[in-house]
């Protein structure tokens, strides 16, 4: 079956609309052009789709079964693989991303799909003994309409790690995705009709974050908020929902560490200390952009890094090269500044390069390479969201701990070391959602429960978790005597 994807209206219930505020540019970060428009829904708007949420659970999509809504979700990650090539092309292009990051995106969002139909009618309540004469269960309920504000670095998969996971559990989602790439959002709104999801199941509403976001964070019709993004942002929205006493999963940024000690494997953790630092274009929530290392090996680490720094291409989301562009001309304009200002007080060590043919307007950045880069500096300190790295020195297993743990953040960490007891005590003490051992990221798991503590947010999305995230513990005790 072969579905439209070019969608540019709002998906609120069964219909497509045009939105109540007028139309927001599509920009190609690639080449700065403008290549369309979408529409800039508001709050009224976002109130119609919250109604259409709601008559969903009320009607067709709240009688389903959990076995018949894991058999529509499953359906629907067929679409999502027979579309693959089409969807990477949108998300792509619109994000400017590599091809292949792209095409592993959707690969993770049909994964995803997988996961969560066959986990939709596994979802267990318990029995608890208690007092003579009750039987008490636990019921794990949806929570009602679900919002998801999602961000512009990766929407496919946070559209599947959150959405999908709402889905699964009962719930009705409005998703208002970034004004900086929405369009795989529609995409994957149109594939969910055409799966056979009943209206009003999925909505989404493009626009502005200041009004479309505000209006659906601080909706009173909504049960619960999954908000990803920055934090500054995440703050508002928490408060806004919790006027209502809305319930908010917060998955924020970080500036995660990767400590790799004297006794590591360097020729196994060299190409991902790289790659970890500057995929898409080091606009990654976890990307691990500190780089701790052991005196015994710094400068070999740093030399071996440097070079394959100095190697680093930036060019077209379709020329497939090592990055793509960043997002926008302000976003570009924020990392070079941190850029300038490593350049005055760190030592840049390598610097990679723009593709020759890479058009002047879009939103390059050559990846940087600084090293002597002191805890207390912002560029340490600070989410760049950009590909830029920084080398430290540690002497032994208290300072690394002491310099993972340095920022107000705490998403994932890194550790790379041959010794079994250290791995345990730094899997203890790291302040992370998730540590990863000789390795990072595990190849992006869906299985694995992820999240943050501290500036990074709260919640679990992914895995299991996301369930329990996505429904509301009901305990029932029965007495009879
Ligand atoms: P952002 O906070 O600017 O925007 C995120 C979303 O919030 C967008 O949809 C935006 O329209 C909306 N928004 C903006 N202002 C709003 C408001 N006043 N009310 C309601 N919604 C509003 O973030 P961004 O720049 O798009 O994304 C980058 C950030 O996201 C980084 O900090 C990154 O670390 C974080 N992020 C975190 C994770 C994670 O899982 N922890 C994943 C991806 C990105």
């Amino acid at each position: 079956m072969a579905v439209e994807l070019n969608r540019n209206g709002l998906r609120i219930g069964g219909d497509w609309r045009n939105g109540a505020g007028g139309r927001l540019p599509v920009e190609n970060p690639s080449s700065g052009e403008r290549v369309g428009d979408i529409a800039a829904g508001d709050s009224d708007d976002i109130d119609a789709a919250v109604g259409a949420a709601r008559a969903a659970l009320d009607g067709d999509w709240g009688r389903l079964s959990a076995t018949e809504r894991g058999r529509l979700l499953a359906r629907l990650g067929g679409l999502v693989a027979e579309h693959a090539e089409r969807l990477a092309l949108i998300e792509a292009r619109d994000v400017g991303k590599p091809l292949r990051q792209a095409r592993a995106d959707v690969a993770a969002l049909a994964r995803y799909l997988e996961f969560y139909a066959g986990a939709a009618d596994k979802v267990l309540g318990e029995t608890i003994p208690y007092l003579p004469g009750y039987t008490v269960h636990t019921r794990r309920e949806p929570h009602g309409v679900t919002g998801h504000i999602i961000p512009w670095n990766y929407p496919l998969q946070i559209i599947g790690r959150s959405v999908v996971a709402a889905l699964a559990m009962g719930n009705a989602a409005v998703v208002k995705p970034a004004e900086d790439a929405s369009l795989s959002a529609l995409a994957f709104a149109a594939l969910a009709e055409a799966a056979g999801l009943p209206s009003g199941a999925v909505n989404v509403v493009t626009g502005l974050g200041e009004t479309a976001g505000a209006a659906l964070a601080g909706h009173p019709g909504i049960d619960h908020l999954s908000f990803t993004g920055s934090g500054p942002v995440g703050a508002l929205v928490q408060a806004a929902a919790g006027r209502n006493g809305v319930g908010v999963t917060l998955e924020l940024g970080g500036k995660s560490p990767q400590l790799v000690f004297d006794d590591a494997n360097l020729d196994k953790a060299l190409p991902v200390l790289v790659t970890a630092a500057i995929q898409n274009a080091g606009q990654t929530c976890s990307a691990a952009s500190r780089i701790l290392v052991q005196r015994g090996v710094h400068d070999r680490v740093a030399a071996a890094l440097a070079e394959r720094f100095a190697g680093l291409v930036a060019g077209p989301a379709e020329a497939d090269l090592d990055i793509g562009p960043l997002i926008s001309a302000r976003q570009k304009a924020r990392v070079e500044a941190f850029i300038v200002q490593g350049r005055t007080d760190l030592t840049l060590v390598a610097e990679g390069r723009i593709a020759p043919d890479a058009s002047a307007g879009g939103h390059y950045v050559a990846p940087v390479l600084f090293t002597g880069v002191p805890a207390d500096h912002p560029l340490f300190q600070e989410e760049l969201f950009g590909p830029v790295a920084l080398v430290t020195a540690f002497e032994d297993e208290a300072e690394a701990l002491a310099l993972a743990n340095a920022t107000r953040y705490g998403l994932v960490a890194g550790v790379w070391t041959r010794d079994g007891d250290r791995q345990m005590r730094l899997a203890r003490d790291l302040r992370a959602g998730q540590v990863f051992i000789n390795n990072y990221g595990a190849g992006g798991g869906v299985e694995l429960p992820f999240g943050g503590v501290g500036a990074s947010g709260h919640g679990r999305e992914k895995g299991l978790e996301a369930l329990y995230g996505f429904s509301a513990l009901k305990t029932v005790a029965h007495h009879h005597g």
